[in-house]
């Protein structure tokens, strides 16, 4: 017998896309440097003519990568927005800091939702180019 729930279809189905897009971005190759070195030749009229050869992986994220990106950092504004810390309120010895709490998932703050968010797009973070 298996005692745990099945999975949400729903909640499945979202995983499923998530990771294909990051599979799809992992395949893909990594501009970083190249780009660095083609901003320096970036004409008088606003950009930089180049030749390059793409593959399908390459293609299958470009094609997607801005519509992706879009949602994504529209989904982190919006976690954002959810999950900010407010005064939980409360009897505490220590009125200079007192103690928060996220308003939406009621966690003490920083909440799991907030320090995921700041794990993977905080300002120190740096992935490698081929993580
Ligand atoms: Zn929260």
């Amino acid at each position: 017998m298996n005692a745990e729930k099945p999975e949400d279809p729903q909640r499945q189905g979202l995983r499923e896309r998530l990771e294909a897009i990051l599979i799809n971005t992992e395949k893909a190759t990594p501009w970083h440097d190249e780009a660095d070195r083609l901003r320096g030749l970036v004409n008088h009229e606003g950009y930089v003519p180049i030749r390059t050869r793409l593959g399908i992986e390459d293609l299958e994220f470009l094609g997607g990568a801005r519509t992706e990106l879009l949602r994504f950092s529209e989904l982190g504004l919006r976690l954002l927005d959810l999950h900010q810390p407010r005064d939980a309120g409360g009897i505490t010895s220590d009125t200079a800091h007192p103690i928060l709490r996220c308003r939406s998932c009621m966690w003490r703050w920083p909440c799991p939702t907030f320090r995921a968010m700041s794990e993977s797009f905080g300002a120190t973070r740096d992935l490698p180019e081929n993580a």
